[in-house]
């Protein structure tokens, strides 16, 4: 009987170092790549779940997967829906005899892959979206240390060299000989161009896609920026203050393991520095959430998250209106929220200090605030987004119980001259009224 099978791209929108796309087309007869939207609800007024940037930036990636499969006498077929629904579906009309695909450990994802497995398919599975893999960790993954610091001191002691990525695919089994159009109904909007976008992802060079990622992660080493990232990653605005690779990360477009096999190999013929070494620093932080999942799952999802103390939020539905439209009167605060309204990027030092406002000057609901950028932000990946929030929140892991910024001072270190409000100043938001 021949090996009919379904490979369901998730975040991984990749042919390089995708080992579990590898072995899909190694272990089949017959193979169909299919990409499932989901159904984007409204969560706010106008306002999707998948906003407007994040939503141009997947259709620009789709796009080049799409282009790579067809160079392999393949294709991609999308659909929308409950993605089990969707999968049986196909399944049922080509026979299919196993499903492949990327595995995500957050809540929703889990639930969708017991779903798959409840169609009684053959379903296989692959982790790939960290830099370090898990087996190689010197503890168990639901064992590891709480703390950061101790979590990255194992591992720096353990000296675990990053394997190189794996080679992408050079020829894909034949589609199924019934032909499937790709049939969904995503609102499209071609973004806002906006000539301070830190992540101007209309412009060629910041496309959503594998090429875009590769080319501007070769650029990145070419322009030897990794020397002085961390002199300037905490700028609030600009294209190379730091290194722009999360949009591409957050849908797999680009391995967190290639970047890191590439970076180890620019500094063995560059020279390492503190810079250099600190990209790998900021990577591990994306495995470091990643791993808590597995030690902590749905508990980073509740209101308390891992918390033991109870905890009170007087959440005000206004003042977080406020906040998410850019009318708090801070300007600052107003300004960041602005950017990320109309660009869908906010760098790292105006995210901390426009969450820190929400939670401790507004009071208002952490978890609101995560779902809030979830909808913007055009790299929101899962476990970084919620481990940041419940880590300024005070609710996850950080020693320290949580971390307030106090925004003058913030202004004073990273705006002296106000040209970044300044300039957020002169857009407002005007989300529609439903
Ligand atoms: P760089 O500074 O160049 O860092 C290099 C890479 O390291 C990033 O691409 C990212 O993969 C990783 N990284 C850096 N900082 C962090 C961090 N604090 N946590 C986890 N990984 C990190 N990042 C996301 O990718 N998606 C999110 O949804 C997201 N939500 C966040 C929410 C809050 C409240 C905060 C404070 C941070 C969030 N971050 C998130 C982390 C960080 O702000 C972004 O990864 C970073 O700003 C992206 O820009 P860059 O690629 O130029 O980062």
């Amino acid at each position: 009987m021949p090996n009919i099978t379904i490979y369901c791209f998730r975040n991984d929108l990749r042919l390089l170092d995708n080992p579990a796309f590898l072995k899909a087309s190694t272990d089949s007869d017959i193979l169909l790549p299919i990409f499932c939207h989901p159904n984007n609800d409204l969560i706010y007024r106008g306002i999707r779940r998948i906003g407007i940037h994040r939503q141009a930036f997947l259709r620009q990636a789709l796009n080049q997967l799409k282009i790579n499969l067809k160079a392999l006498n393949s294709d991609l077929i999308e659909v929308q829906g409950n993605i089990d629904n969707q999968i049986k579906k196909i399944a049922d009309t080509i026979g299919a005899t196993k499903i492949f695909f990327e595995k995500i450990i957050a809540p929703e994802e889990l639930e969708q892959e017991k779903l798959i497995r409840d169609l009684g398919i053959p379903v296989e599975t692959f982790w790939q979206s960290s830099m370090i893999d898990p087996l190689e960790l010197p503890f168990e993954p639901h064992d590891m240390p709480d703390i950061f610091t101790e979590f990255r001191r194992q591992i720096e002691s353990k000296k675990i060299q990053v394997k190189p990525p794996s080679l992408p695919p050079s020829k894909l089994p034949p589609l199924p000989s019934k032909k499937f159009e790709s049939a969904y109904n995503v609102e499209y909007v071609e973004g806002i161009k906006n000539e301070k976008s830190s992540f101007p992802y209309l412009e060629n060079q910041f496309l959503g896609g594998e090429k875009t990622a590769l080319a501007h992660f070769e650029n990145y080493l070419l322009k030897k920026l990794p020397h002085s990232y961390k002199k300037t990653r905490n700028q609030l605005f600009g294209i190379d203050f730091s290194t722009k690779f999360s949009p591409w990360l957050s849908i797999g477009c680009i391995s967190a393991k290639h970047i890191a096999f590439k970076l180890k190999e620019f500094e063995d013929q560059f020279g390492a520095n503190e810079s250099s070494y600190w990209i790998w620093f900021e990577l591990l932080w994306r495995d470091y959430f990643r791993f808590l999942h597995f030690k902590y799952g749905k508990n980073l999802y509740i209101k308390n998250g891992l918390n033991k103390n109870p905890i009170h939020i007087n959440h005000n539905e206004n003042k977080f209106e406020a906040w998410i439209n850019g009318n708090t009167g801070n300007q600052l605060i107003d300004a960041g929220m602005r950017e990320l309204f109309f660009t869908g990027y906010l760098s790292n030092r105006m995210r901390q200090i426009v969450t820190s406002y929400l939670i401790y000057d507004l009071d208002c609901d952490w978890r609101k605030g995560a779902q809030w950028f979830e909808s913007q932000l055009i790299d929101f990946d899962v476990y970084s987004n919620q481990g940041n929030w419940l880590y300024i929140a005070g609710n996850g892991t950080d020693p320290r119980g949580g971390r307030r910024f106090n925004t003058t001072k913030q202004n004073l270190e990273h705006d002296p001259s106000d040209i970044y409000k300044n300039f957020w100043k002169k857009r407002s938001i005007n989300i529609p009224e439903i």
